[in-house]
């Protein structure tokens, strides 16, 4: 049976969503349903697992907006086994390596002339069983688990920034406290969900190489991307507590509505009217800069 594909909205219920985040929930609903896509909600909750109210009040805050989705969200602590199993393959397939290093060791170490920015320098690629077991005991900590990547780069798809090509590095898979990293996470969730249409904010762009990578890798499909702008305060940085009103809560659902309608340049009375408009060819580009009112 094939199933409808599908768009999503991931949040990380680390505080209340701001005025951005549920702009971009909008957008990643518009974006599926305008496309005749199913519209999931996955709480990446892998990192916060003490604090479940934030995730309700984020699902409220969605729901108040008129947002609907099918199903009931998922929430990724829920089956750390679909992580896992992966993981395991990784391993069995020799595809990962493990990793000593501290942010400190990546940082101090010495790079080839044109290595890019923010790739990992292959420290642990190439260690001998022997001076694994010496890391080991120098660090005294279990290791991250690596991804043996044999790109550099890799292209994907973006219906707002067209083909992208970023760095893909041997980023990591597990971390050193076993949990599953985000960029393998998202790239399981969004296959097992049949998510094809990812639509998040800017800030993610750069991880998108790694993640569509990792996904042929697995043998799951690519999805297209719409990397939105982010919102950021009137100093041009991002949106935070300290801003003032940001929240749903603090707004109210009417003006958050028309603020939201209004930054897209689509004044609109409710969702329905916003969806019968929607054209992501006339999505501003720019970052929205949000003051309070
Ligand atoms: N959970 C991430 C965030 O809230 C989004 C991840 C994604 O959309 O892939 O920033």
């Amino acid at each position: 049976m094939t199933r409808t594909p599908a768009g999503r909205f991931a949040p990380s219920p680390s505080a209340d969503l701001h005025i951005g985040n549920l702009r971009t929930a909008v957008l990643a609903w518009l974006f599926a349903r305008s496309t005749g896509r199913r519209f999931l909600i996955r709480v990446e909750d892998l990192d916060y697992r003490t604090d479940s109210d934030i995730a309700a009040r984020q699902l409220d805050d969605l729901a108040a907006l008129g947002l609907t989705w099918d199903g009931p969200a998922e929430y990724q602590t829920a089956h750390r086994e679909r992580y896992d199993s992966v993981i395991e393959r990784l391993i069995r397939d020799d595809m990962v390596y493990e990793c000593y290093c501290s942010r400190r060791d990546i940082a101090q170490a010495p790079r080839a002339p044109h290595a890019p920015q923010g790739a990992y320098p292959g420290i642990c690629r190439d260690l001998t069983g022997a001076e694994r077991a010496e890391r080991r005991r120098e660090t005294g900590r279990p290791p991250a688990l690596r991804l043996r990547t044999d790109v550099i780069t890799y292209t994907v798809t973006d219906l707002l920034h067209g083909q992208h090509t970023g760095i893909v590095d041997d980023f990591v898979v597990r971390r050193g406290d076993g949990v599953p990293a985000y960029n393998l996470a998202v790239v399981v969730d969004d296959a097992a969900a049949g998510i094809d249409q990812v639509v998040r904010g800017d800030d993610l762009l750069s991880s998108s190489p790694r993640q569509a990578y990792l996904a042929r890798l697995l043998g799951r499909p690519q999805p297209v991307y719409a990397h939105v702008p982010l919102v950021l305060n009137a100093d041009g940085a991002r949106l935070a507590k300290r801003d003032g009103a940001v929240t749903l809560a603090e707004i109210g659902v009417g003006r958050a509505f028309a603020q939201i309608t209004a930054s897209l340049g689509w004044p609109a009375r409710d969702l329905g009217g916003l969806l019968a408009e929607f054209d992501p060819a006339r999505l501003p580009r720019q970052p929205w800069i949000y003051v309070p009112d």
